[in-house]
């Protein structure tokens, strides 16, 4: 389960409109992309969707439930940000263990979801390391360790690899790509790199200005752009 649809998304922040109505169908297990240049809106379209924040109108869906009304705690969704908003006076393992001893997890439970998400990401040895004294490839893997053992319907990840250098980006795109091969889960990533969303995703969002220009694959939408806007945002001769 992890089908996103929303309707009609609208979000403004006083006189401000920031997303101009949204449609969007996202499939079950698919990787799926928003990329579009910095403020086009696509961290509040992220956000709507986590239920961070509430769209003005319009309707969003998880699973066929209207989720408008849902807190974010409740909608199983687990969220990485750029930042890895880890807890600096907590290991990694109590990192990863907070949300589930929160959610009253059994400890047998909690211990086996580590041990796999430690396996998944090659975390086990510093699990009882701060995050202070980890690279920041090491932290990030930990923010995505922290959100896969929570069995999500769906990730939500923000920009989680513009703060590495450009190499470490690219092993850890490679990462990620295996990781959701692996899980099947829904990923909704966003980036304002084309190259970083050619290579990951199954679909392309392009979004402009609070608006949505093209849904396609990287295929069609390097093959066939809508417009000189996707074609060359996309790096595609127009
Ligand atoms: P992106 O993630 O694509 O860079 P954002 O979604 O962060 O863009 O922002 C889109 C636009 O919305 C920007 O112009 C930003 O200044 C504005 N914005 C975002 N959050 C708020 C807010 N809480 N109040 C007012 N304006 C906001
Ligand atoms: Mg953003």
């Amino acid at each position: 389960m992890g089908r996103i649809t929303l309707q009609k998304v609208v979000k403004s922040f006083g006189a401000l409109d920031i997303l101009h109505g949204i449609d969007l169908d996202i499939q079950d297990g698919e990787f799926i992309v928003f990329v579009g240049p910095s403020g086009c809106g696509k961290s509040t379209l992220l956000r709507q969707i986590a239920g961070l924040d509430k769209p003005t109108s319009g309707q969003i869906h998880i699973d066929g439930e209207l989720v408008n009304d849902v807190p974010a705690a409740d909608r199983g969704l687990a969220m990485v940000f750029q930042s890895y908003a880890l807890y600096p006076h907590m290991t990694v393992r109590q990192n990863l263990a907070f949300g589930l001893e929160n959610a009253r997890l059994p400890k047998h439970e909690i211990d086996s979801r580590i041990a796999e998400a430690a396996r998944m990401l090659e975390i086990g040895d510093y699990l009882n390391r701060r995050p202070g004294q980890l690279s920041g490839g090491q932290r990030q893997r930990v923010a995505i360790g922290r959100a896969i053992v929570r069995n999500p319907t769906a990730f939500l990840l923000d920009e989680p690899l513009s703060n590495l250098d450009a190499e470490l980006r690219i092993s850890m795109r490679a990462e990620l790509s295996a990781l959701h091969a692996r899980l099947k889960t829904t990923m909704i990533y966003v980036t304002h790199d084309q190259i970083e969303a050619m290579t990951l995703a199954n679909r392309i969002v392009v979004l402009r200005k609070g608006k949505i220009e093209q849904v396609g694959t990287p295929l069609e939408l390097y093959n066939t752009p809508a417009n000189r806007f996707v074609a060359g945002f996309i790096g595609a001769p127009s």
